[in-house]
């Protein structure tokens, strides 16, 4: 008997992967957990149904939420990570000496703990002294935080379930009011290629737009994400994310990766003309 697991990419479009074993399943109090095994990409973390990372294909996301606002600012010593309980985006931060602490605030401790146990590539650095975990609501979270962070790191499920406050006015505004003056933002920003993906994407591109002086996107190839194409927002009060970059200071960390390197990090702010076209359409929400 074949088993496949398949993601809904819209109601007419579905993406189909062989399964060779379903390792892990369990309904938390946020979310339905699974971790299924594949031939093609390994294991895999499906969280209510949608795909969340493979084993083959997550450096690529990890990557580039991570050594492009790194190599922005250098300086960057203090990191705020809200979601991301798989661990890979604080595993791409750990590799960076300058970053001196990180705080992770995920609302499901079980997807950490059921990460920790299962996708040991992805959750390795957790232990890292420099990371602080917290489990709670990151929308809370960073309404009590003033001036602390170089860099916040969005990296949610999409904007329904636990994941929905991350897309919200309240919630950019308060990341603002989070980030000292040098602060960046980066968030996983959905993709315009799909209707329901680009009208997620507009909402959240305007909201940040109404709060940051910088807010642009870059894009990555990620195949197992819906259309493959998947964009970041890169959003700032100082930094320029083309050109302020410090390509010589990232070679200089002799860091191997997969994905990034110093040519595609300019290169994935050159949007194509349709990807463009939806962010001209997107409206200034009115600020603050
Ligand atoms: N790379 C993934 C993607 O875009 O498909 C995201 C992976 S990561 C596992 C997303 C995490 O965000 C989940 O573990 C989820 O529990 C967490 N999350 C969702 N809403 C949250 C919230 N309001 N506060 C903190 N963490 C949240």
């Amino acid at each position: 008997m074949e088993l496949w697991f398949t993601e809904n990419h819209t109601d007419s479009v579905r993406f189909s992967i062989k399964i060779k074993r379903h390792l892990f399943s369990e309904q938390s109090e946020f979310q339905k957990i699974d971790v299924l095994e594949s031939e093609e990409f390994g294991r895999m973390l499906v969280l209510d149904g949608y795909l969340m990372l493979t084993e083959k294909d997550e450096y690529i996301y990890h990557e580039m939420i991570t050594h492009v606002p790194l190599s922005v600012n250098p300086d960057i010593k203090r990191v705020l990570v809200i979601g991301g309980g798989d661990g890979g985006a604080v595993r791409e931060l750990c590799r960076f000496r300058n970053v001196e602490h990180i705080d992770m605030v995920e609302i499901d401790k079980r997807v950490v703990e059921v990460c920790r146990e299962y996708l040991q590539k992805t959750a390795c650095s957790l232990d890292d002294p420099r990371v602080h975990l917290y489990y709670e609501d990151g929308l809370k979270f960073v309404r009590r935080a003033e001036n602390e962070y170089d860099l916040i790191i969005v990296d949610s499920t999409d904007p329904f379930g636990p994941g929905e406050g991350l897309f919200t006015k309240e919630f950019y505004g308060n990341c603002y009011k989070a980030l000292n003056e040098n602060g960046i933002l980066v968030n996983q920003h959905e993709s315009t290629f799909y209707n329901e993906y680009a009208k997620a994407m507009k909402r959240a591109h305007s909201r940040i737009k109404s709060f940051f002086p910088i807010a642009l996107v870059y894009q990555a190839h990620i195949p197992t994400y819906p259309s493959g194409h998947w964009l970041f927002g890169f959003a700032s009060k100082k930094f320029h994310p083309v050109n302020d970059q410090n390509a010589e200071w990232w070679v200089e960390q002799g860091l191997k990766t997969g994905y990034y390197n110093r040519f595609i990090h300019s290169g994935s702010f050159a949007l194509a003309q349709n990807v463009r076209d939806v962010l001209r359409e997107t409206k200034e929400e009115g600020a603050k």
